[in-house]
């Protein structure tokens, strides 16, 4: 059966799911967007995404043509129609159809359009065994200029990294900042774990403040670890008692290696692990239900 896409209000198929070569999302990336996980019939933290989306298009001046509270059922209504319990789920609003000048004002209405699809993950043993990254010479955007809080359409600057990492023959990258800092990976957010407390760079860092970053803080304070937002180098990270990378299709992600140097003992660490399962625990109990 063909997947149905949410499109302006109604549900089409995929092949008919069209939008303008004038679209604005399409000539310069102008829009926003959100990649959501569901989980045994649980859109997990539906309300802390549709929140991050509408902050997006705040700071962008664009308006989202449904309120919150229809948003979230537009995307439950998306998974219904495919019959989907697990599912990653991208929701994105564009700028619209408009002229070939950049002028927002020109695009009447914005294009919103949700698909709800089958996730494709990092393959198993990457879990198991841990990954390995290196640190990719394009840095992440100046905050100043185009701030990564922004979940906007124009990723080129994570792709650019992403490619990097992919010439380098490892799957992810670590971004830094302009300044040389840490700032996080081209799709999810990155942690250390030292002395037993778990530390993170802070959104001013440049970087985009993930669902599953503060989800992972939270239950890190259930267990009592001390958890820091800390400005950190490479060096912190190579010495590192254990490192991981978070996101909503990533989950989270063990790092082993990071541009060589093995972090500790190049095996997913303890706390790793225990946030893995907690984590895993979370997403099978907690979220907005749904039948399908
Ligand atoms: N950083 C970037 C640049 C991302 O695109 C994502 C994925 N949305 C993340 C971090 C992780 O965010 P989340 O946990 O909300 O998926």
């Amino acid at each position: 059966m063909e997947l149905k896409i949410y499109l302006n209000g109604k549900l089409v198929n995929a092949s008919e799911a069209k939008i303008s070569v004038y679209d604005h999302g399409l000539l310069y990336g102008d829009g926003v967007f959100e990649g959501i996980r569901s989980y045994g019939g649980l859109v997990f933290k539906l309300n802390d995404h549709i929140d991050r989306l509408f902050e997006s298009a705040h700071t962008l001046m664009l308006t989202i043509p449904l309120t919150r509270q229809q948003l979230a059922q537009a995307v439950i209504k998306t998974l219904q129609a495919n019959k989907l319990k697990d599912a990653y789920i991208r929701l994105v609003v564009t700028r619209g159809p408009g002229d070939l000048g950049l002028d927002p004002r020109k695009c009447k209405k914005a294009t919103l359009f949700i698909i709800a699809d089958k996730i494709v993950l990092y393959p198993e043993e990457v879990y198991r065994e841990g990954m390995k990254i290196v640190t990719v010479p394009t840095p992440r955007n100046l905050p100043e200029a185009l701030n990564p809080q922004i979940k906007s359409l124009n990723y080129l600057n994570n792709i650019l990294a992403k490619i990097e990492a992919i010439n380098a023959g490892v799957p992810e990258a670590l971004m830094l900042s302009a300044h040389g800092y840490v700032a996080e990976c081209t799709g999810d957010n990155i942690f250390i774990v030292r002395d037993g407390a778990l530390l993170t760079p802070p959104p001013y860092a440049g970087l985009l403040k993930g669902i599953t970053r503060a989800c992972v803080m939270d239950l890190a304070r259930k267990m009592k670890m001390p958890v820091r937002e800390e400005m950190m180098t490479r060096h912190d990270l190579y010495n590192a008692d254990e490192c991981f990378l978070t996101g909503t299709a990533a989950e989270i992600a063990p790092i082993v290696k990071i541009d060589g140097r093995a972090i500790a003992d190049e095996k997913p660490g303890k706390w790793t692990l225990k946030l893995m399962q907690a984590f895993h625990k979370a997403t099978r109990l907690d979220g907005v239900r749904y039948r399908v």
